[in-house]
């Protein structure tokens, strides 16, 4: 047994178990791609399972996925982009519909 290995990692924080595999086997992990510098820079730690490999953050004493973040986070980049799309479209077409009307008057003389 290598218990001695988890209270090296959780000393003064309760050791949770892995939400893929239910093993308390967990390590500290380096943060790895933007997502988890991102959690990172919110203060999340990432831990990463020896048992199976699953990388996790926890919030709010909750476990979280680092694969359904990123699920989330790609889910939230699109409805930015259904929703910034039909705005830059309707900016784009009242400027132009703006500045045609200037220019056309003092093109033609
Ligand atoms: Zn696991």
């Amino acid at each position: 047994m290598t218990y001695g290995d988890q209270e090296k990692i959780v000393h003064h924080d309760v050791p949770k178990p892995c939400p893929e595999c239910g093993s308390t086997h967990v390590r500290w992990a380096h943060s790895r791609g933007a997502v988890e510098k991102f959690l990172c820079v919110l203060g999340l730690r990432i831990r990463c399972c020896r048992s199976c490999g699953e990388r996790y953050t926890r919030l709010g004493g909750a476990a979280v996925r680092l694969k359904d973040v990123k699920k989330v986070g790609r889910g939230v980049l699109l409805v930015i982009f259904v929703l910034a799309v039909p705005l830059m479209v309707i900016a784009v077409i009242s400027w132009l519909m703006d500045h045609s009307s200037t220019e056309g008057d003092d093109g033609v003389g």
